[in-house]
């Protein structure tokens, strides 16, 4: 299987032909909401209704009164009468107001969309349970787009205490399935005579856990009659979600191991000797000699390598690629690496060029912009075996690269790629080539064990020697004449600095300009012939980009002006300061890759962060800790409290952390029991063929069912 499978599935159930009905065929949906629910919840099926859950529950016996709202508290539930509604605003702005009361107070309720079909609900003198968040407008309080009903509406048919709410979208509250209509719907499901929810866990599991049964927890999550029932029904869905995906990935690695051979590289040759001897001009640190240690014993196992390699930007990463590669050509296969731009492959080619010059290596270049005429010819050497290192982009998945006996991919920045695209690579050869993902992104312990939970991994934890930790500062605007002073002073030295700025894709054009005035302003500030300044931007043509990257790389320029293009993996020692322009805009990880891109070399290096004055809480904290620690793992771990797994680098691509219930931060401990469980059970039979591991395997299978099987290519 391969690593890093997206895992769309979790609570797919095809067990039976009940809970894969179409969803039309349920009372209340019918063809045009089914559709609907298609489209916008990719709710197809009974059973994908039935883990379609709520986000959130509220007691329905508890009303805020108007007067008590007292700030902006995340949502309140209120029972009043409507008094008045009126349109207002500009033909283009308009939104609808109404003004409900209860014995306390007065309280708006705003519309900007979908007016239409609110007013129609809508009938002064009538009673109404609304809810929403409430926010302070124009001296009043007011609740846009909140939910709302009317408070003699029948409860639904099931006996209802904690109300649940669903997340709807305003084509689907259009056609009457806001919260409370798909609330209506499962209702309907849960009471059919055929409604009937397989067991998947087997029942000593259960037991031992003290895990209330699936069919129970389904209908308790929808419908809870008590917060403690709520909260089992909960536990056992994350434990379910969270254990088949750990007894996947770690039976995956057990067949890998076991079951699928790899290519075995035995010797040491020539290749590797020579160079470690007389073209490697520094000692290898601990750390990269334990890794390159660790990959040997895999290369030479006669079973696949899949090992991930962590290390902080700047730890020498690139180097251990090259060792390894240099070991699969000692073995007469072809090596390469891709690379997710063309600045960071052009830097590879040029950085693995010269240090294995004059040892007869052939090594070559290949990306989008590689001319059709060469790119000819690579693909006749390629397939002839001539070429040794193939060192390209995503132009290397293409169809019409075909290798001779490719041994070895190695992924730079794995996590710019998606599944799909990784995949393609290693399907180039019969036997599946040794696979070494590299990422500077260092992940948390508890989203590795999700994400690269069939990987084995090694970890680079030390820096080459002599380097300083970057000096980082934060600065407001008004500090910008004394930034400007501090470059001049640095360049005067001579180094080199980079000024980023942020390029954010929902705002490209808005980031251009910004880009563009900072580099008008940056050219004023340092004229010619003093100051030469470069300029990289995403819409630049690639040729063009390149043109401006090597005139920085050959000191001709002083200054990058760039968006984050520079980002990954851009290797100028000289370059020792680092300037990010609207810091607060950046991740953390995206702050702490750009700074990777200074204190290279052996000068002190700086970054600084320049801010707007106004900072929301979380860019503060973001660029405190930034100033405050230069560990990579420090950062990550705050970025994955600040922003949540969903966010992190890497993980939309994967769909792993497509979580439906469980989170990998909060339900930490249950995601390590798990974790141990199923290497329990998977080390006992590997192949979950004992009968009482009957269930899990049928549940596996099912899952497998939905996705896409690269379980052939890995
Ligand atoms: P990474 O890809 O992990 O961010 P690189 O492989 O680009 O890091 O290495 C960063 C820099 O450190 C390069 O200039 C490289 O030549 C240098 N380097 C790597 N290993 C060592 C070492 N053991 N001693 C000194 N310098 C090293
Ligand atoms: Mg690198």
């Amino acid at each position: 299987m391969g690593m890093n499978c997206p895992i769309f599935f979790t609570f797919v159930i095809v067990v039976q032909p009940f809970l894969s009905t179409p969803i039309e065929y349920l009372k209340g949906v019918g063809p045009i909401r089914g559709e609907l629910l298609r489209k916008e919840l990719q709710v197809n099926t009974f059973g994908e209704l039935l883990s379609y859950f709520p986000f959130r529950y509220v007691d329905r016996s508890k009303f805020f009164r108007i007067a008590d709202i007292r700030e902006e508290v995340a949502f309140i539930q209120v029972k009043a009468v409507l008094r008045s509604t009126q349109t207002v605003g500009a033909p283009r702005s308009k939104r609808l107001v109404a003004t409900v009361e209860d014995h306390t107070g007065t309280l708006d309720l705003v519309w900007f969309k979908g007016h239409k079909w609110v007013a129609d609900k809508l009938f002064p003198g009538r009673e109404y349970v609304i809810f929403g968040r409430p926010t302070r407008f124009s001296g009043r309080w007011n609740i846009a787009h909140p939910e709302l009903e009317l408070a003699s509406d029948q409860p639904p048919p099931l006996n209802e205490i904690l109300r649940p709410f669903y997340s709807s979208s305003e084509k689907l509250k259009a056609k009457g399935l806001d919260s409370r209509g798909i609330s209506k719907l499962v209702s309907n499901l849960l009471l059919l005579d055929k409604f009937y929810v397989p067991e998947t866990i087997p029942g000593e599991i259960l037991q031992s856990l003290k895990l209330i049964q699936r069919q129970e927890a389904f209908v308790n999550i929808h419908f809870p009659g008590s917060p403690d029932q709520l909260k089992r029904a909960q536990t056992r869905l994350k434990f379910e979600e969270l254990f088949f995906i750990q007894l996947r990935l770690i039976q995956q690695k057990f067949f890998r191991l076991n079951k699928q051979e790899g290519i075995r590289f035995t010797h040491i040759g020539e290749y590797v000797n020579r160079f470690y001897s007389h073209h490697l001009t520094f000692e290898l640190t601990g750390a990269q000699k334990r890794v390159i240690k660790e990959i040997r014993a895999d290369l030479g196992s006669g079973k696949q390598m899949n090992r991930l390699l962590q290390g902080d930007v700047g730890s020498g990463k690139t180097l251990v690629a090259l060792m390894t590669m240099l070991i699969a050509l000692d073995n007469g296969y072809q090596a390469c690496i891709m690379a997710p731009t063309e600045i960071l492959a052009n830097q590879h080619f040029q950085t693995i060029s010269t240090m294995v010059k004059d040892m007869g290596v052939e090594v070559r270049l290949l990306t989008g912009s590689t001319k059709s005429a060469d790119r000819k010819e690579i693909q006749e050497s390629l397939i002839g075996g001539d070429i040794h290192f193939m060192i390209g982009t995503h132009a290397l998945l293409e169809e019409y690269v075909r290798f001779k006996n490719l041994g070895l991919v190695v992924i730079d920045e794995q996590h710019r790629f998606g599944v799909a695209q990784r995949a393609k690579l290693w399907d180039k050869n019969k036997v599946t080539p040794h696979v070494l993902v590299m990422t500077a992104t260092p992940i948390p312990r508890t989203l590795a064990m999700t994400l690269y939970g069939d990987l084995d991994a090694s970890v680079i934890d030390e820096m080459p020697p002599g380097r300083k930790p970057v000096v980082t500062r934060h600065a407001f605007e008004s500090k910008r004449l004394e930034l400007f002073g501090f470059l001049k002073k640095k360049i005067k030295e001579g180094r080199q600095v980079y000024i980023v700025y942020p390029l954010i894709k929902e705002s490209e054009s808005m980031d251009l300009k910004n880009l563009m005035e900072g580099y008008d302003a940056v050219v004023r500030e340092f004229p010619l012939p003093d100051f030469a300044i470069s300029i990289v931007h995403g819409q630049m043509k690639p040729a063009n980009k390149d043109y401006e990257m090597q005139r920085f790389i050959r000191k001709q320029t002083q200054i990058m002006v760039a968006t984050t293009v520079i980002e990954v993996g851009v290797d100028i020692p000289n370059a020792s300061v680092m300037v990010i322009e609207n810091a607060e805009r950046f991740g953390l990880s995206q702050l702490h890759q750009l700074r990777g891109r200074v204190g290279r070399g052996s000068d002190q290096s700086f970054c600084i962060l320049m801010t707007s004055d106004k900072l929301t809480n979380d860019a503060r904290k973001r660029i405190q800790t930034m100033v405050h620690t230069t560990d990579g793992f420090a950062i990550a771990e705050t970025d994955l409290q600040l922003r949540g797994p969903g966010d992190l680098e890497g993980t939309q691509q994967s769909g792993i952390l497509d979580l439906k219930i469980a989170d990998i931060v909060k339900d930490e401990k249950v995601l390590k029991y798990c974790r141990s469980l199923a290497l329990r059970i998977i080390e006992e039979d590997p192949g979950l063929e004992r009968p009482e591991n009957e269930r899990l395997n049928h549940h596996l299978r099912m899952i497998h069912k939905y996705e896409h099987n690269w379980g052939l290519i890995s």
